[in-house]
């Protein structure tokens, strides 16, 4: 045990429950320090040599692909800024402290709805403009073709269109920080160019680029790819397909889906391998994620089974995904649990990485989580948002 709960006398406040952790980081290695005070917390470098303990802590962790959580839906039409909003502290106390709501395919005036959404509750709550770092916009373009699409709707997808964007960017206020589409549009490589020079992230997805195509992507600023091995066709040529010209481009992340549904074990070990810290994991969650297991019906009229392990399929074939239902946390635990990579690396794979990709910045040195380790489980203990205490359960 290296956690300690003691009570002290603070003049004028009574008695205040105080906790000191020894903590290991669990990037760094280095050992550490937490106390709390009441609502106050510190960190700090440890002098002590901390042989044994189960505390660490870690930078909070960002979720680049997340579609909703805890029953609350970003695309549906029953969204509020209150509901939104409500996302915020069920997200803290998961360890993520940075989010990017993500929009997908729609019809524009539906998305400019929910882009606006999102910015109302931006404006109502500094907290929630802390913690939503952008809106990552998935489509609407994006590859037609079925497989590619996915659960898109073909008849919202279109080439790209600067002006639609623009449109999209103004309903937004600006916070739209992530594009995912697809780079064979004969308009690709400019959209692109424009984008990056304004400072939005193009990520490839929902595509079936080639060779050419996406080494032009890349050329023109292209930064990521999108749930890398999902959104393809199930059947593709062995060897000319986008996720091996997707992998080979050197200077492109990957994000991946670690819910230990959507991809097999041995492509996340392998994907993970090749790109190091240039892989990130993202949830993809759905408003099921969180959600007790049974059936649902959503929004859009379909039935789902939400199973007790994290798997929604469609009632009527279960065989076919109707998205994810795991948050960030438990993603980074398959990975734990599944033995494919260190608590090191998957705990970077959801913050340091990511912060590397989005630019180094102060800001995310006071966004930290204090979690322990039990048998295997992480169980957050401590998440620490702009430098002040925003759950604990010591
Ligand atoms: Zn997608």
């Amino acid at each position: 045990m290296a956690g300690y709960h003691s009570n002290i006398a603070l003049e004028g406040k009574g008695e205040i429950d105080s906790y000191t952790f020894h903590c290991l980081n669990c990037i760094s290695g280095e050992a550490e320090l937490v106390t709390v005070h009441g609502d106050l917390v510190k960190k700090s470098k440890s002098d002590q040599e901390i042989r044994e303990t189960n505390f660490f802590t870690a930078p909070g962790m960002i979720d680049l692909q997340i579609n909703g959580i805890n029953g609350v839906d970003f695309n549906s039409p029953d969204l509020t800024a209150e509901s939104l909003i409500s996302t915020v502290s069920y997200l803290l106390s998961k360890g993520v402290t940075s989010f990017f709501p993500t929009i997908i395919t729609n019809s524009p005036a539906e998305i400019k709805k929910y882009l606006s959404i999102i910015d109302e509750a931006c404006l109502l709550s500094p907290l929630v403009s802390g913690c939503i770092k952008g809106i990552h916009l998935e489509g609407p373009f994006i590859s037609p073709e079925d497989g590619a699409r996915g659960a898109h709707e073909a008849k919202y997808i279109s080439p790209p269109d600067w002006d639609l964007f623009c449109d999209f960017q103004r309903a937004a206020c600006g916070r739209i920080k992530i594009i995912t589409i697809a780079p064979e549009y004969k308009n690709s490589q400019e959209f692109i160019k424009k984008c990056y020079d304004q400072g939005v992230f193009v990520s490839i997805g929902h595509s079936l680029a080639g060779s050419e195509s996406v080494a032009n992507a890349v050329k023109a600023g292209a930064k990521l790819c999108t749930h890398l091995g999902n959104a393809i066709p199930a059947m593709l040529p062995r060897h000319n397909n986008i996720i091996w010209e997707l992998l080979a481009q050197d200077e492109l992340y990957i994000t991946i889906i670690a819910d230990g549904i959507h991809l097999p074990d041995a492509f996340l070990k392998s994907v993970i391998k090749l790109k190091k810290e240039k892989a990130i994991l993202v949830s993809d969650a759905t408003m099921f994620a969180g959600m007790p297991a049974g059936e649902y019906t959503t929004h859009i009229g379909g039935e789902v089974v939400v199973d007790g392990k994290g798997k929604v399929s469609m009632k009527k074939s279960s065989e076919f995904l109707a998205g994810a239902a795991k948050d960030l946390l438990q993603c980074v635990q398959v990975l734990l649990d599944k033995k494919i990579v260190t608590l090191n690396d998957a705990w970077s794979m959801a913050s340091e990485n990511v912060i590397t990709l989005l630019g180094k910045n102060a800001e995310y040195d006071q966004d930290w989580v204090l979690f322990q380790v039990i048998d295997s489980k992480i169980v957050i203990r401590g998440v620490v948002k702009n430098g002040s205490l925003k759950f604990f359960n010591p």
